[in-house]
């Protein structure tokens, strides 16, 4: 995400590495080093001019007698700007209604319909809602069809009615349905074109006067730049809608998008999508956002995603085991299914300060776990529970087995005996102990 644009910001604060104090001169420098990461990350050029000239103002503003150094003082001001322009605060979704209800808005392949069943999902995991999705997409059936697959994939129930040609007859009745059969969030996914056009905006304007909803969502492809801003532009004139959902973040992106649309149609960017899966979705927080694209990190959402995957139960289970030493291959196998339950493992890794950079251009493989699931699978449920017995010839027919080789596999045990040890350290009241062992 953004690996481009955290480069180029990450050059222009070199600029001033090893000035003493902030000068005009360098500040210009450096800003116009700022400006050109922005433009190339496809930012509206206003909307840089005027981050620029803000950032300009507050750094020759600033007390000299700061004890921040240049460098960092340019890195705060950024970073302050860019929460900024983001939106300042996330934006919550308006579920009031009963059923409150959501009408989804943008162009065809923006990712509205994945969208939709990624919003059901998260209101009924998270905000424990009983939601109900309704296909209104009466140009392709295929579309409708769609929408049942992913309402399938997620046990959220689909309204739909394929011989109805009246978008606005079948979401009040969707409406109607919801409310007969006690949903209490309707998400209304509607039909997009491949380009904004009078027959679709007159459509959705019906729709949306016809059903009133509590918040209009737009959801725009973030991979299409400038276009995703002027897009937004458009459906703003005729819809004045609540919110923007940006979508494909997870993939080539320059953030261009992300950066601009606040400030030209001045609606919050409410949600992200970061994949094709339904758990491929995040509320959009500026703060964190801006940490990402300054290689800071998002370690917030990384705490909040192992919470989410943190089961009590188990967690006091192997807690047990490890006192017992009994901590075993099929307990290491099911904290890496965990750790995948995550998310993608670029995704992940992105999360850790400084981990983006260090990692660019590096081929993430989704399946890093694979060769060591290969190794804990060719073993037997014995050797699992008891890693003592892996002598010379176990090793060799696991080796074979898996696909791998001798030295991959002694190379788990040897990480699997390092992680048995700090474990049970940690669990021995070591932390002390461990954080005396990590100093060295
Ligand atoms: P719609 O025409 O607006 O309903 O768009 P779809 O929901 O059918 O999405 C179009 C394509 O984009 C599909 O292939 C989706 O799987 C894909 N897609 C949607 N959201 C995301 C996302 O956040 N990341 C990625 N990588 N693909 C997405």
């Amino acid at each position: 995400m953004f690996d481009n644009l955290s480069d180029k910001l990450d050059k222009a604060f070199h600029v001033l590495k090893g000035h003493g104090q902030i000068t005009e001169v360098n500040v210009a420098e450096t800003l116009k080093e700022v400006r050109r990461a922005l433009l190339d990350a496809d930012v509206n050029f206003k909307t840089a001019k005027e981050f620029t000239n803000t950032v300009k103002e507050k750094a020759l503003g600033q007390d000299v007698l700061t004890t921040l150094k240049p460098g960092q003082l340019m890195v705060k001001l950024v970073k302050d700007e860019l929460i900024e322009l983001m939106g300042g605060e996330a934006a919550g979704v308006d579920l009031s209604g009963s059923p409150s209800v959501i009408l989804m808005a943008g162009l065809q392949g923006s990712g509205k319909t994945t969208f939709s069943g990624k919003l059901a999902n998260f209101l009924k995991t998270k905000k424990t809602k009983k939601p109900l999705l309704v296909a209104c997409d009466v140009y392709r059936p295929a579309a409708i069809d769609q929408l049942h697959v992913v309402g399938d994939q997620i046990g959220v129930e689909v309204f739909s009615d394929k011989g109805n040609s009246d978008p606005v007859a079948i979401a009040k009745a969707g409406i109607e349905h919801a409310k007969a059969n006690g949903h209490n969030v309707v998400i209304v996914d509607t039909a997009g074109r491949l380009a904004v056009d009078e027959e679709m905006m007159n459509e959705i304007s019906n729709i949306h006067t016809a059903i009133t909803p509590n918040e209009t969502l737009f959801v725009v492809d973030s991979m299409t730049g400038q276009d995703a801003v002027n897009t937004a532009k458009a459906f703003n004139d005729v819809l004045d809608f609540n919110g923007v959902i940006l979508t494909k973040l997870d993939g080539d992106t320059r953030g261009g998008a992300a950066l601009s649309i606040k400030s030209v149609v001045n609606k919050p960017i409410k949600f992200i999508g970061t994949g094709e899966k339904m758990d491929a979705i995040d509320v959009f927080y500026p703060s964190r956002m801006a940490d990402r694209i300054l290689g800071m990190g998002d370690v917030v959402s990384l705490v909040e995603r192992a919470q989410e995957q943190y089961d009590e139960e188990e967690a006091r289970k192997l807690h047990k085991k490890i006192a017992k030493n009994q901590f075993g291959f099929d307990d290491f196998l099911s904290q890496i299914q965990q750790i995948k339950k995550m998310g993608s493992m670029k995704d992940l890794l992105g999360m850790i300060p400084g981990a983006g950079k260090a990692l660019k251009g590096m081929d993430i493989d989704d399946d890093a776990f694979k060769g060591v699931e290969a190794i804990i699978h060719s073993m037997t449920p014995s050797e699992r529970s008891n890693p003592s017995l892996l002598n010379g010839s176990r090793k060799k027919r696991i080796a074979k087995g898996s696909g791998t080789s001798i030295q991959e596999v002694n190379q788990l045990l040897k990480q699997f005996n390092q992680m048995s040890k700090m474990m049970k350290m940690m669990q021995g009241g070591g932390g002390r102990k461990m954080m005396q062992m990590m100093q060295g």
